[in-house]
């Protein structure tokens, strides 16, 4: 408002110096001018005017800084939300992960106990018969395989005296010495009561699966003799069926060792025996004295 009134009132004594000029008033014209009236008019115009420039001036640096500061703060705000998505999702990831590892874990552990004995720690039936499987679908590749089918003889009567704990430990004894009498690469199962099974796979020839049965025959006679003080005659009887010269399929290698481990338990027991396919001939016995 005072620069409209300045201005207003500059121009109205400008008008009055060129009325009087024109009148042919040089001299009250020049006299007006002489007063400085118009100058400080003029001079009051500037300095309102140059106030309002510096106020402006002022206002838009501070605008411009306000500006900045939200462009920081959204940016840092922004910055900090992606931040925490990622940390997010890396947390949902890592929480996964785990959840799987666990569940894989869990189910490993469920598939190794449904193909472990529980009382002796060996591969059970199902274990055994997958691997009988397994070697059943590479039988042009294998090579000689022989099956032990073992039964220990007099096992019951431990049962009958001493009760079935003292039974189970005799069991885990019993499976502790097979493991022993055999190589690390060989599986022994235990698919039953006192059932036991030997899958050798590249077994060699007949006299190291003579000197193998032996072997085992002399284990379990020695546990016999050691626990109870030797008061209960503990044997193992044992029917061996080998592929591919006495059996032609992997598969039948089981049928034909427990049909042979039979033959060695009609033969006196604490023998071993080998059996055939049907076709291929008698199984053969051959007893072992104490
Ligand atoms: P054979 O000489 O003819 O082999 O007879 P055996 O006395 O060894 O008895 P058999 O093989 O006919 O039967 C095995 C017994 O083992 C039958 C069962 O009572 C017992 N048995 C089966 N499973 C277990 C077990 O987990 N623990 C114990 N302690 N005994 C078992
Ligand atoms: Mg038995």
């Amino acid at each position: 408002r005072r620069v409209e009134h300045a201005k207003t009132d500059k121009v109205v004594e400008l008008a009055r110096t060129i009325e009087l000029a024109r009148s042919g008033n040089r001299a009250a014209a020049i006299q007006l001018v002489q007063t400085n009236e118009g100058k400080a008019y003029m001079d009051g115009l500037r300095q309102d005017l140059g106030e309002l420039l510096n106020e402006w001036r002022e206002r838009r640096k501070v605008a411009t800084q306000d500006a900045h500061r939200r462009l920081v703060f959204g940016s840092a705000a922004l910055v900090a939300i992606a931040v925490l998505v990622c940390c997010l999702m890396g947390y949902t990831v890592y929480v996964q992960r785990r959840a799987f590892a666990r569940v894989h874990a869990y189910s490993n552990m469920l598939d190794q106990q449904a193909a472990q004995d529980t009382l002796t720690g060996l591969p059970n039936r199902r274990r055994l018969l997958s691997a009988i499987d397994a070697l059943s679908g590479n039988e042009a590749e294998s090579r000689r395989i022989a099956l032990l089918y073992l039964d220990i003889d007099g096992f019951k009567k431990v049962n009958d005296a001493m009760g079935h704990s003292a039974g189970d430990v005799l069991l885990r004894r019993l499976a502790e010495s097979l493991r022993a009498a055999t190589r690390q690469s060989d599986m022994l199962a235990r698919v039953g009561g006192d059932e036991f099974v030997l899958l050798a796979t590249d077994c060699g020839d007949d006299a190291q699966l003579r000197e193998l049965a032996e072997r085992l025959v002399s284990g379990v006679r020695a546990i016999g003799d050691k626990e109870y003080g030797g008061r209960f005659a503990i044997g193992v009887s044992i029917g061996i069926a080998t592929f591919p010269d006495r059996v032609q399929s992997i598969a039948g290698l089981l049928d034909v060792a427990d049909a042979a481990m039979y033959a060695a338990k009609r033969s006196g027991r604490s023998t071993y025996s080998f059996g055939s396919s049907p076709a291929a001939g008698l199984s053969n016995v051959i007893k072992l004295t104490r």
